[in-house]
């Protein structure tokens, strides 16, 4: 049997309220609730905590929800999500369908509590959470004096500019979006 009390919900939502809210109730039934103002936040957050359970609105400046479930779907394909969200449910890509979908609001949090708590039961033991690794992205040099890497944390891409030095052997960039340290190797063909 897990025990709760080593379980954390991370909570990605901009409403302070509802976000201090949701903190207080989660933490009375025995949680550790992290909160996260939008998606990028949210990753940043994966970095240092693997919770239990995600807690995720659709709505969110930087980085939408629908955005945010499927880079955790894609990093951490264990980790339940709820969606908490205003509207009526829409059609979602199927790399963004959550495991529970459930209407934002204060009545809501009782039927909220109970999906954490079922689904905290489903998530593997975080020891053996897959997490993608750091390997190196490998790129070309650009003709235009710079070259485009993905980066692994958030998989946006964005722009390096090349160095007479950036050849040869890894290095390293910072994603500008989330920034995490993207490893990368130039592939060693010579420019035509
Ligand atoms: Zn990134």
């Amino acid at each position: 049997m897990r025990d709760d009390s080593a379980n954390s919900v991370l909570l990605v939502d901009d409403d302070p309220t509802l976000q201090d809210l949701l903190s207080t109730q989660l933490e009375e039934a025995d949680f550790n609730a992290g909160q996260a103002e939008n998606g990028i936040d949210g990753l940043v957050k994966l970095r240092d905590l693997i919770p239990t359970v995600i807690i995720s609105d659709l709505q969110k400046p930087r980085m939408s929800g629908v955005e945010f479930i499927s880079v955790v779907r894609w990093r951490f394909p264990s980790i339940p999500v709820i969606v908490l969200s205003g509207s009526i449910q829409r059609e979602l890509p199927a790399e963004a369908k959550p495991d529970r979908w459930l209407r934002k609001g204060a009545q809501q949090i009782p039927e909220l509590l109970q999906a954490v708590h079922d689904l905290a039961r489903t998530t593997p033991d975080r020891a053996y959470i897959p997490q993608v690794i750091s390997i190196p992205v490998r790129t070309r040099p650009g003709g235009a004096g710079y070259f485009v890497l993905t980066c692994r944390g958030c998989l946006r891409s964005f722009q390096v500019t090349s160095t007479p030095e950036s050849k040869g052997g890894e290095q390293a960039a910072t994603c500008v979006h989330c920034e995490a340290r993207v490893p990368f190797l130039i592939e060693g063909s010579e420019p035509m």
